[in-house]
């Protein structure tokens, strides 16, 4: 069975990629102690700048493997696009300064608090995933995936993670919270972003036996 190396603790994330690899017969791994690396300080403007970073610094931990890091998060337009790259930190005082996460239900709560004059019509937003790949300290490719839905006023569903109970995909009429893991891995940005990676990987393959 293939197996690819995926840089995040995040395990809302692991469940999404697992849940995108298994129909293709691929198994997810960690880079060797990767609980005990230090974190990569995320402060690059865009998701791309991010997942670079966290690629590149993390491969240099699995000698000639290519290592997979996501960045991830939600914008909405009504706030300019915020959270954006600050997703993660959205509910501290500073975000763009702030070193560690905040709670999702914080997160949350900051983004309905923002958006609470915004009538439904105007309440648009996406989740964007970017998946850079790298060997050696060096990206080799980065993919790009997005869902398009629409904000809700109060949360709806149990699963998933993160801002998953707010947004709500019209084309299934269901909060990414109520998706099924297979639903998941269709619809969301991050199985979008992976399938593409995964083509990447395949064309690669024929040409070179890259992975
Ligand atoms: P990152 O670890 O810096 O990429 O931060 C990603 C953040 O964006 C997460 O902590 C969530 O708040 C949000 N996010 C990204 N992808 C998802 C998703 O699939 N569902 C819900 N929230 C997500």
């Amino acid at each position: 069975m293939r197996r690819i190396l995926i840089a995040t603790s995040n395990p809302g994330k692991v469940r999404d990629f697992a849940g995108a690899a298994a129909p293709h017969g691929i198994e997810i791994g960690s880079i060797p102690g990767f609980a005990s690396l230090p974190a990569v300080v995320e402060d690059g403007v865009t998701f791309e700048e991010n997942a670079r970073k966290k690629a590149e610094e993390y491969s240099r931990h699995a000698a000639g493997e290519i290592v997979v890091a996501d960045d991830s998060g939600l914008e909405v337009d009504a706030l300019g696009g915020a959270p954006g790259v600050h997703s993660a930190r959205y509910a501290a005082d500073q975000p763009h300064l702030a070193d560690e996460n905040t709670d999702d239900g914080a997160n949350n709560a900051r983004v309905l608090r923002e958006l609470r004059k915004v009538p439904a019509e105007k309440r648009a937003g996406r989740f964007v995933c970017v998946l850079a790949a790298a060997r050696d300290g060096r990206t080799l490719a980065t993919f790009r995936g997005t869902a398009e839905g629409v904000i809700l006023d109060s949360p709806r569903g149990t699963g998933g993670f993160g801002y998953d109970p707010l947004f709500y995909f019209p084309q299934i009429q269901k909060t990414f919270a109520e998706l099924t893991a297979e639903e998941k891995a269709r619809y969301s940005h991050r199985g979008a972003a992976f399938r593409q990676f995964l083509e990447w990987c395949d064309a690669g393959s024929r040409e070179s036996g890259r992975a």
